[in-house]
């Protein structure tokens, strides 16, 4: 079977240049379409796995520090009022982090986005909403960037 994840880690290189926020030792950090949530990325894992338990520990530990990493270049590029960090692989059984900042002004903020996104599914202006943001991509890559070399992350 086809995994979707894996064909898009295959042409890292091809991806458009406001999608790709970060290449880690063991995963890649992509930004994600649902930018209502600024800085909202998705961090892929280099292996196809399905459960974190069946890493390697030493893969899942570098694994889990970059999620750490990218963590605390959201938390300092756009200071959400909460970080929810999930990795849930329903859809994509390929491991990988959804880190969503939540927004102080979220009418929605007690609750978790996927009730939002399951509602853009079925609504054109529900789903712009949620895939706008008050910054462009482009300024919100380079807000995460500049976090992530401030801090040394690491590169492969
Ligand atoms: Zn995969």
């Amino acid at each position: 079977m086809k995994c979707p994840l894996c064909d898009k880690l295959t042409r890292v290189h091809q991806l458009p240049d406001d999608e790709l926020v970060w290449q880690f030792p063991f995963s890649v950090a992509l930004l994600g379409p649902w930018q209502y949530y600024t800085g909202y990325c998705v961090l892929i894992s280099r292996v196809h796995i399905t459960e974190l338990h069946q890493m390697p520990t030493d893969v899942r530990i570098a694994y889990f520090e970059e999620m750490i990493v990218l963590s605390r270049a959201i938390e300092s590029a756009f200071e959400p009022r909460k970080l929810n960090c999930e990795s849930l692989g329903n859809q994509v059984p390929h491991a990988h982090w959804h880190l969503f900042p939540r927004r102080a002004d979220d009418p929605d903020h007690l609750k978790p986005v996927w009730l939002a996104l399951d509602r853009a599914d079925r609504d054109e202006e529900e789903k712009r909403r949620l895939q706008t943001s008050p910054l462009s991509r482009r300024m919100i890559l380079d807000r995460l960037r500049e976090a992530l070399r401030t801090q040394g992350a690491p590169t492969p």
